[in-house]
């Protein structure tokens, strides 16, 4: 029979009336004759009870602030846990036979980079299984082992990765994203309300959105669905049809998004020599968004998250280089089709910026998606400037 997987966020499991609205698609489909595997993360945000934000909270609380990433793992693989057990119990209150499986029970093993460990492949047996004696498979997501049995987590927005890589695994036919938004829009609709979605885009427009910050989908989930070539759909909880699946044609728009990271720190290091390929990749890894930047001073720029200063003082010393940090920045990327002139697009973009009196820091151009590095405070007028002069 062939397989569905269907993966719904913090949101949609939430409250009793969403895990109802959540529901409804589980028993679509397996209506429709689906072997069905659900991925759930855990239950809201922070604040509520079982949000992964409110186990670090209080993790920390009682720490002392300083916890190791180990112990921090397994705080955060109880609120998947959690959900999955309320959503399985549910499913089977409705009639459906059900089988609640941890991220390690359903066979998913993965490096030992707590807090961000990556998934190394997917054992299908246990889940197979489960399937074949007419289960719905409720899986926890965001969560995996080490081959010693180490508990680890995938990082945020990790479930959309657990969903895409089961997907690939269980050679699923769809792995459907159901989220809080009707699919993916050229912009993060909170900034835009009228950003346009989008029905159809391709697994690198999405990547290059994702990377750049575009939170509705995790990166490494593209990534996996791409490399199994399976069909990702996100779409609403609440509605009954529409969604934006992705796959490998391109979308059908000249500037497929424009990607915002926020709140970020931009770590400024510069010594005399230039780095080496071993030291570059050491700033790639410290970097938010897999790039590191030239200024015109011949200096390495990494945007890197507030939390990781320290890290970054300490790889500054080993490289023996300077280091200096600007706070409050953001990135406002803009993701292109192949076919676009990159330099006349770059030009039109530094002059909207200059007409608004937003100072670009540094601009970087790359695989069809075109960085501008800018202030905080001029994030969101960005987006909403780029936007308008190209929809
Ligand atoms: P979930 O808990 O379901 O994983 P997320 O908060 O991780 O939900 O992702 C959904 C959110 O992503 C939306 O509420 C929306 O604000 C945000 N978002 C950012 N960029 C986009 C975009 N380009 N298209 C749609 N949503 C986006
Ligand atoms: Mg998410």
């Amino acid at each position: 029979m062939a397989i569905i997987v269907q993966k719904f966020g913090g949101t949609s499991v939430k409250s009793p009336e969403n895990r109802r609205a959540a529901l409804g698609h589980i028993a679509k489909a397996k209506n429709m004759g689906y072997d069905v595997v659900v991925v759930v993360s855990a239950m809201g945000r922070m604040g509520d009870p079982y949000a992964t934000d409110t186990l670090i909270h209080l993790l920390k609380t009682e720490g002392g602030g300083e916890v190791s990433p180990k112990k921090k793992d397994l705080i955060m693989a109880c609120g998947e846990i959690i959900s999955t057990a309320v959503m399985a119990s549910y499913i089977e209150l409705q009639g459906f036979k059900t089988e609640a499986m941890t991220g390690f029970q359903a066979g998913i093993l993965t490096t030992a980079d707590f807090g961000n460990a990556e998934i190394i492949k997917v054992d299908p047996k246990p889940i197979k299984e489960k399937l074949r004696e007419g289960n719905i498979v409720v899986v926890a997501g965001f969560q995996g082992q080490t081959e010693k049995g180490e508990i680890t987590t995938l990082g945020r927005g990790g479930s959309d990765t657990s969903a895409a890589a089961l997907g690939g695994y269980l050679e699923a036919e769809l792995v459907e994203i159901y989220t809080d938004v009707p699919g993916i829009a050229v912009t993060d609709p909170r900034i835009v309300p009228e950003a346009p979605f989008i029905s159809k885009i391709s697994y690198d427009e999405v990547i290059a959105m994702a990377d750049n910050g575009a939170k509705v989908i995790h990166p490494r989930a593209v990534k996996a669905a791409k490399k199994f070539n399976t069909p990702l759909k996100v779409k609403s909880t609440f509605e009954e049809d529409g969604g934006t699946i992705i796959g490998p044609a391109e979308s059908d728009l000249t500037i497929s998004g424009i990607p915002l990271q926020r709140n970020l720190v931009e770590a400024k290091f510069s010594r005399a020599d230039k780095y080496n390929d071993k030291e570059t990749e050491k700033l790639l890894k410290l970097s938010c968004d897999g790039s590191v930047y030239l200024d015109s001073t011949g200096a390495s720029i990494v945007l890197i998250d507030g939390e990781q200063e320290k890290s970054a003082k300490i790889l500054a010393e080993e490289l023996k280089s300077n280091a200096e940090f600007y706070h409050d920045i953001a990135k406002v990327s803009v993701v292109y089709k192949s076919t676009v002139d990159s330099r006349m697009l770059n030009k039109e973009i530094t002059e909207l910026f200059l007409e608004n009196n937003i100072p670009v820091v540094i601009h970087q151009s790359l695989n069809n998606c075109s960085k501008f590095i800018i202030n905080d405070k001029d994030a969101t007028k960005a987006v909403d400037i780029i936007f308008h002069r190209y929809f």
